[in-house]
């Protein structure tokens, strides 16, 4: 029997992992098979069980499981518990019931960033919109990276706040803070991440242009929306644009590396889904 894999979410029918994990396959000469599993929103372990009694290995997980699949782990990656939630389950590495779980959603950002578009987040002032689950994801990451300024804005506050202070551990020296979005003006950064659900939505999180510096980088983590209205505003303010596209591909390049050892070249896999959008 091929090696199984699959995605679970709800809904998961837009998912575009099966198709990067193909392209990997292909480009690695690996076989193994990756399908999408929509788990009821009342069982996903339910599900998984299911999944894994019939063979499989390892799964990537999304919206709204990711909690759920930490929980279900019995071992966490130091970055998976930073981020308090999972995006990829390991099966079968034991004989027992064991289940690994690990979050390859910051890396895959900062890969993106750091290696694909060749910018720097060392020493740079940063500023992540939102503190939903995309937010708590990548902050570890992006500490990690040591920026001179690493700041939080969202449109409820105190959950931001919440953010900031269940990732302190995180933290150490660096100046991580939160700022309301009032005043958001009287700042400037040179990586703006958009980790908000607004550009679903055609909406534009609250972002006065004068925030991005001549030569900043705006990030959205949505992909396949083209240019975004956050998108469009920096791209008027002078800041570089880019989608959540190379995130993630990242993250399932790290996805791959964990279940199979080898980590495959992204840059065709980003091209061609950038293309397919
Ligand atoms: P959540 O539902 O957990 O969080 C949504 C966040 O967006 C909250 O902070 C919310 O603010 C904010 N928000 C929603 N609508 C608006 C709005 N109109 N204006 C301002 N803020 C708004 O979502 P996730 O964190 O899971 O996902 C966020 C985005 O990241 C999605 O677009 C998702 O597709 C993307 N993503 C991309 C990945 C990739 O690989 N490229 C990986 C993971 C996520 P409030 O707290 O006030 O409600």
């Amino acid at each position: 029997m091929i090696d199984q894999y699959a995605v679970f979410g709800n809904p998961i029918s837009h998912s575009r992992s099966p198709e990067i994990h193909a392209a990997f396959a292909t480009q690695l000469g690996h076989r193994f098979s990756y399908v999408r599993i929509e788990a009821p929103l009342d069982d996903f372990v339910g599900a998984v069980q299911s999944f894994r009694r019939s063979g499989g290995i390892g799964a990537n997980v999304t919206v709204p499981f990711k909690l759920a699949a930490f929980a279900l782990a019995t071992e966490h990656s130091a970055r998976a518990v930073a981020a308090g939630a999972a995006n990829t389950l390991c099966f079968g590495l034991r004989q027992d019931d064991a289940v690994f779980a690990d979050n390859t959603d910051g890396v895959g950002l900062v890969r993106d960033i750091r290696q694909n578009l060749r910018q720097a987040i060392t020493g740079r002032r940063v500023l992540v919109l939102g503190a939903g689950g995309a937010a708590r994801s990548v902050l570890a990451a992006l500490a990690a990276e040591a920026p001179a300024e690493l700041a939080i804005a969202n449109r409820t506050l105190f959950k931001a706040q919440r953010l900031l202070m269940d990732l302190s551990p995180c933290f150490g020296d660096l100046h991580a803070h939160v700022i309301d979005v009032a005043a958001l003006p009287g700042h400037r950064f040179d990586l703006v991440i958009n980790a908000t659900s607004a550009s679903l939505f055609e909406d534009l999180p609250l972002i006065p242009p004068a925030c991005f510096d001549p030569h900043a980088l705006a990030y959205d983590m949505m992909y396949g929306k083209g240019l975004t209205p956050f998108l469009a505003l920096a791209r008027n303010a002078g800041a570089q644009t880019v989608d959540g596209v190379g995130m993630l591909v990242e993250q399932a390049a790290e996805a791959c590396w964990l279940w199979r050892g080898v980590r495959p070249d992204t840059k065709p896999v980003i091209e061609a889904l950038r293309l397919a959008f």
